[in-house]
């Protein structure tokens, strides 16, 4: 498209503006040369100028697809107040006033025209579209089109046909949801050409960000009382009702004005308490995580999670609610073992799965009376259909509401829904239910968990672990959080950064040592060889075995060149260093038939010296007290216990039953004797057990129980 206008000068003269917010120059440059594009702010961050601002420079009309009518009312009249030639077409038009501004649309006279997605249903509007001459096509709240987003819109799902239909006109998607799905999603629903993608601007500077590994009640409520007393107003998190009232109680008797909040009080109420929180009547609110989209008080100092939540979105979200001022605010988050298993109960809840859909549907079908009406609490389907979750009943109701098998209404004079079947001719075998979907679902939110708990784990600056989960890029050390200040305090055994240019190099050689043995592709570093080897060629090892899978070392080694560039340093520290390299988060273990290692994308920034970083550096592992109540699992060691051993393979047969695989596809004899003689009980420990990984993390639980359940019984 020709570009017509100086940016900056647009910027100030319509939007008052002197300079640009963050990333918005990047993004506007990149639009203006042509790019497709990902733009991903947070709400706030000043998105909207992203696109209005290039309309206004390119030739012809830009298109901006929304999806609250309410929200593109407001914008079309801020642009239209600024002098801007801006309209928008929704179904509160009638088709005549649509024509006419899709007329006025081709003769030039806008330069930005909102549209509701549901429009590009109708084919004559479509039609009348096709004749107009795009500049760029700005899809906002991009995330809609997930279905992994918490405001999945199945029109948004169109919009990838509309630009094929339109001749592909310049595109980009706007959202403040950064999770790597959704972006991914985003990406492959609009099929965007080579496009760039931008996510800036969710660092929270002000937040102390900490995580607290305690297994202790004691423990955590003398943290909140000293966080009460040190910073007053707050909010506590609790994953549950029930611990809501518990620690709700335990604040009211020390004399805390608080206020108690969960999903299971009604409507009027809910809104009272939040009300009471907002005027300021109570400084403390203990809340499930229901509360909060509506509270809007800005001097919260404080978010404390009583336990884990279940994915690093909720947990940010959450904790972002403090310090809205800009002010400093503390966040603490508790981390239990044990707690975990309460987000493993929502996520089977949430994923009732197809045998308990059937199984809820064939009791529907069951109980229904002569107009196929069900009168029945969930509490009760569930206890009739023997449905062991009691989420589950809600989710499968859901689930078979939304594939068109019932409808639920409300019993006049009841607090409680009603269930019709809508197809009560269809039997439970002919369900048409999407089984795929359901699995890639649970499978999604399963893995949410783990990045939660590696969050938890890891020993990575809390705010870049963060930010690299959302995806920015290059984001540096906070220098407030606990890992940060744990480095910065120079206890012995905390990470901290290199102290001088040879550890640093050290480590950026090891780094090109692991580049230099994978493959590099678009999408990042896929690993070819296990960590040993990976060792043995940066030490230099002229082993036969060595000289086997890479006979150039034994004739050329210089062409290698990273062939070994540490030899100094030797096998047993770089084996330490491997270690803590990944649990910074630099380097990771890809699981496949073998264990193959690689960098990360922070690893590779960390190689090309683009950001800084900071290790739990070795020889001093073994001194460092971990912040885990439990000992380390290199400082225990026990012998191989028969006894353990069978009752961890007995385990493994059952599971190899159940998933239907054989005993060894679990995990191999020699993994489970490793963990036997180890022993971990987190999920942290357990993924450093050879032949474990990341991605047999979910196998692990139920090793880890039993092994806990053995030590207890000793
Ligand atoms: P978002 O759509 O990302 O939620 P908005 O586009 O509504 O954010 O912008 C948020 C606020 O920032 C608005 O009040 C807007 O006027 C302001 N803003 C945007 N860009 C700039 C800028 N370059 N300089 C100053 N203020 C800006
Ligand atoms: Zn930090």
């Amino acid at each position: 498209m020709a570009q017509t206008k100086d940016p900056l000068v647009v910027l100030k003269q319509y939007f008052g503006f002197d300079g640009f917010l963050d990333a918005q120059e990047e993004v506007v440059g990149q639009i203006l040369s042509g790019r497709d594009g990902l733009v991903v702010m947070p709400t706030g961050g000043g998105k909207s100028l992203c696109f209005q601002l290039p309309a206004l420079c390119l030739d012809g009309v830009t298109l901006v697809v929304s999806p609250l009518i309410a929200l593109m009312k407001d914008q079309v009249d801020a642009l239209q107040a600024k002098g801007i030639p801006a309209t928008m077409i929704n179904s509160t038009l009638s088709w005549p006033e649509q024509r006419e501004r899709i007329q006025k649309m081709k003769a030039g006279e806008f330069k930005l025209v909102y549209i509701a997605p549901e429009r590009f249903r109708a084919e004559s509007f479509m039609a009348a579209l096709a004749e107009v001459k795009v500049a760029l096509f700005a899809v906002d709240e991009a995330h809609c089109l997930s279905q992994w987003g918490h405001d999945f819109r199945p029109e948004y799902m169109r919009l990838g046909s509309v630009l094929e239909t339109l001749g592909r006109p310049q595109a980009v998607a706007l959202t403040a949801t950064a999770t790597p799905t959704v972006r991914q999603d985003i990406l492959q629903v609009l099929s965007l050409r080579d496009p760039f993608e931008t996510v800036s601007g969710f660092s929270r500077p002000n937040l102390e960000l900490s995580i607290l590994n305690t297994a202790k009640h004691e423990q955590k409520y003398a943290r909140v009382q000293e966080i009460v007393a040190k910073w007053k107003t707050g909010i506590v998190y609790c994953a549950t009702r029930k611990q809501v009232e518990k620690v709700s109680e335990t604040l009211h008797e020390w004399g805390v004005k608080c206020v108690a909040y969960h999903g299971g009080m009604s409507d009027e109420m809910r809104e009272k308490i939040q009300n009471e929180f907002i005027q300021k009547k109570a400084d403390v609110a203990v809340a499930t995580n229901a509360f909060g989209m509506g509270i809007d008080r800005s001097d919260v100092r404080f978010v404390v999670h009583f336990e884990i939540p279940g994915s690093v979105e909720a947990y940010y979200q959450e904790a972002g609610r403090a310090g809205r001022d800009g002010e400093a605010a503390y966040c603490q988050l508790f981390y239990n073992y044990a707690d975990i298993r309460t987000q493993e109960f929502f996520i089977e809840g949430s994923n009732p799965g197809y045998a308990t859909i059937c199984n809820v549907y064939q009791f529907l079908q069951n109980d229904a009376d002569e107009n196929y009406e069900v009168h029945r609490t969930l509490m009760e389907i569930g206890e009739l259909a023997e449905v062991k979750n009691g989420i589950a009943v809600g989710s499968a109701l859901s689930e078979l509401r939304k594939a068109g098998y019932i409808e639920r209404f409300d019993i006049p004079g009841k607090r409680m829904k009603g269930t019709r079947l809508t197809q009560p001719h269809v039997q439970a075998s002919e369900l048409q239910i999407d089984r795929q979907a359901l699995d890639e679902k649970e499978r999604r939110d399963r893995s949410k968990l783990d990045a939660m708990i590696s969050l938890c784990e890891m020993n990575q600056c809390r705010q870049q672990a963060i930010l690299e989960y959302f995806g920015e890029k290059d984001a540096g050390i906070c220098g407030t959080c606990d890992v940060c200040k744990e480095a910065r305090s120079g206890k012995s055994g905390g990470p901290r950064p290199p102290k001088n240019e040879t550890e640093s190099l050290i480590v950026r050689k090891a780094l090109s040592g692991v580049a230099r043995m994978s493959v590099k592709s678009p999408n990042g570093y896929r690993g070819v060889f296990g960590k040993g080897k990976i060792i043995q060629m940066l030490v230099g090892s002229k082993s036969q075995e060595m000289a086997k899978w890479h006979p150039e070392i034994r004739t050329q080694p210089n062409k290698l060149s990273t062939y070994g560039i540490l030899k100094d340093v030797g096998t047993s520290y770089l084996n330490e260093l491997f270690s803590a390299m990944a649990q910074a988060g630099l380097v990771i273990t890809q699981r496949g038939k073998f264990p193959l290692f690689t960098l990360t994308s922070r690893g590779e920034s960390v190689m090309l010296g683009r950001t800084n970083f900071q290790l739990v550096w070795p020889g001093t592992v073994s001194a460092k007290k971990r912040r885990s109540d439990e000992p380390s699992i290199a400082m225990q060691e026990f012998g191989l216990d028969s006894q353990l051993l069978s009752r961890l393979k007995e385990l493994r047969y059952a599971l190899a039953k159940v998933e239907n695989v054989p005993a060894y596809r679990i995990f191999p004899d020699q993994t489970l004797e490793i963990m036997t003689r180890l022993r971990p009980t987190t999920v942290g420990a357990g993924m450093r057990v050879k032949g474990v990984g990341l991605r047999k993390a979910k196998l692990l639980r139920p090793f880890l129980d039993e092994i806990k359940k053995y030590q207890a019984g000793r």
